[in-house]
């Protein structure tokens, strides 16, 4: 088992799927397949070949890749099994507290509803890496599509146990937009300040605001701080419980 080497690329207009290879197994995955193109190119340009499709739900900006590269590559399919009628060409359905194999390295399986009814989020703890989908972005959360607020909260408090130093790889470029809305409803704080003009500058060069880490979303991600006071103060809610603090910080990003 080698280190993954990781590559992220954009796909559509603000989708990312992310490459993941093993050299000494010769395993490379996909997490989401939301163009087929920029992932063949990507491919190409590696050297490698696919063997595994990961799926973190079944919206067709994941999913719409999947058969097409599972004709021209033979890729197993591993998706949620909560969303196996609607993930084309699934193989192996998954959810939570299992634990399968991938070249070598362990992957945990989250259930996280909330943006879909079945989503799952897949962490490798030995890789300190977890894959979050439209579950948790940076400074960000899924929009509840399929789900409530209560369990939102509870799929994003799953994330918020993984150690602090694992990076976050997320579904969408969606920060920059996420900043000025985290900066609305939570001004005093100084770690969202700095980064809000690091993303700033980040994007003013091109260049991806992803991946983030579980510290970093800790500390300036509205959605993971509703016990924050300045927070709580911000939206009127002081000394309010975490899953109703959630729910207006959603209901106000909604309406942003
Ligand atoms: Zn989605």
């Amino acid at each position: 088992m080698a280190d993954f080497e990781i590559h992220q690329f954009l796909c559509l207009s603000d989708n990312y799927a992310v490459l993941l290879h093993d050299a000494d197994s010769g395993v490379t995955a996909v997490i989401d397949t939301p163009e087929v193109a920029p992932i063949e190119a990507a491919l190409e340009a590696k050297g490698w070949s696919l063997t595994h499709i990961l799926n973190t739900h079944w919206h067709p900006d994941h999913t719409g890749g999947n058969l097409e590269l599972q004709k021209k590559t033979g890729a197993e399919i591993i998706g949620p099994r909560a969303e196996q009628a609607k993930i084309p060409g699934i193989q192996k359905a998954v959810g939570q507290d299992d634990v399968f194999d991938l070249g070598g390295h362990e992957v945990h399986v989250f259930d996280v509803p909330g943006h879909t009814a079945g989503a799952v989020n897949y962490w490798f703890p030995n890789d300190r890496l977890v894959f979050t989908g439209d579950t948790l972005f940076a400074m960000g959360c899924g929009r509840l599509f399929e789900g409530t607020p209560e369990m939102m909260w509870t799929s994003l408090q799953k994330l918020m146990e993984l150690p602090p130093e694992t990076r976050v790889y997320c579904g969408h470029e969606y920060t920059q937009a996420n900043a000025a809305f985290a900066l609305s409803v939570d001004p005093g704080n100084t770690d969202l300040k700095a980064r809000a003009q690091q993303v700033d500058e980040t994007r003013a060069a091109g260049q991806p605001t992803l991946p983030t880490t579980i510290d970093l979303e800790l500390r300036t991600n509205p959605f993971l701080r509703p016990a924050a006071p300045g927070l709580q103060k911000a939206i009127g809610l002081e000394g309010a419980a975490p899953v109703a603090v959630f729910t207006e910080t959603r209901l106000r990003k909604d309406n942003f």
